[in-house]
């Protein structure tokens, strides 16, 4: 006997599955068709010579369904979920190889006997070759290019998990089975802008560090205000902080540091958290860390939404 979250569990995921199946289906068919018609190659896409680029694409392409479902369902991405994700995405893989191979219906040329499916795969893997920049073929790698071989499944496997994968670290409401909302409530700035001063300027330096040290310790004041409104569920006092950061919003958010205010709720039971994050540097330099986190009262969250 199974226990009684067995079936359910199995029916849910169900749903997920055949909605990758599906977008996996549609992916390798639209890949297909682009390699037999175009010289739009994706699948041989590769980045410094070794990051199968293209690969990876696909392979989003083709698991998007997995966590389109996940996220509309409120399925959640478990651990074992992951797993059948990779599987499944190898099996897409050599399934597709397969699908190719069969429609070739290739024989040897000197006596007419049908041509294997591991021939046929070592043989285009050995095949393997770098376009040149004149837009001939290279020569081929032979058994290095399983090496290439390799990348591209791994790429495609890989990449298949990248969305499942971001999914299972969304906030979940285990009651209601669903994905959280995160509505961003503000910014409070925790630095002050940048400003030059010289090395050899030790008074300068100093000085500029006290005042980075003076706007970190206001910003923390003013969190730790909202905390203690948040856990009181005083939902006007915590509104007039907000509005009060409001105006300010821009300026805040090209500081070098500043608290970005998250409200994590569950749109239905209202399970809440007030979240606090650490944001530092800008666009491709930005450190985020979580600097606190508040449970809240499902009432508090709930006016607050309103
Ligand atoms: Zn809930």
């Amino acid at each position: 006997m199974s226990a009684p979250v067995g079936p359910r569990e199995e029916q849910s995921y169900l749903l997920v599955l055949i909605s990758g199946l599906a977008t996996t289906a549609l992916t390798l068919v639209g890949v297909y068709v682009l390699d037999a018609n175009t010289d739009f190659h994706i699948m041989g896409w590769y980045a410094n010579y070794i990051l199968p680029i293209g690969a990876v694409i696909v392979g989003v392409a083709a698991s998007s369904g997995y966590g389109l479902a996940s996220w509309f369902s409120g399925i959640k991405i478990t651990r074992s979920l992951l797993w059948i994700v990779l599987v499944l995405q190898l099996a897409a893989y050599f399934a597709t190889q397969y699908i190719g191979f069969k429609s070739l219906h290739l024989v040897h040329r000197k006596n007419g006997t049908p041509v294997g499916f591991v021939e046929y795969f070592d043989a285009t893997a050995r095949s393997f070759a770098w376009k040149q920049d004149n837009g001939s073929a290279g020569a081929p790698l032979g058994v290095w290019g399983y090496a290439f071989r390799g990348l591209e499944i791994i790429g495609f496997a890989a990449g298949g998990l990248i969305v499942p994968a971001l999914l299972r670290k969304k906030p979940y409401c285990q009651a209601c089975q669903r994905y959280m909302r995160i509505r961003q409530l503000g910014l409070v700035p925790t630095s002050v802008p940048v400003k030059k001063v010289k090395k050899s300027d030790a008074v300068g330096l100093a000085a500029y560090e006290a005042e980075q040290q003076q706007a970190f310790d206001r910003g923390k004041q003013t969190v730790e205000a909202l905390q203690q409104h948040a856990a009181g569920a005083k939902v006007a006092d915590f509104q007039k902080i907000l509005a009060e950061l409001s105006p300010g919003k821009k300026q805040t958010a090209k500081l070098p540091g500043r608290f970005s205010l998250q409200l994590v709720h569950c749109n239905r039971c209202y399970a809440s958290q007030f979240v606090v994050k650490q944001l530092l540097g800008q666009g491709k330099h930005l450190k985020q860390t979580d600097f606190s986190s508040t449970e809240l009262h499902s009432e508090f969250a709930r006016s607050v939404c309103q």
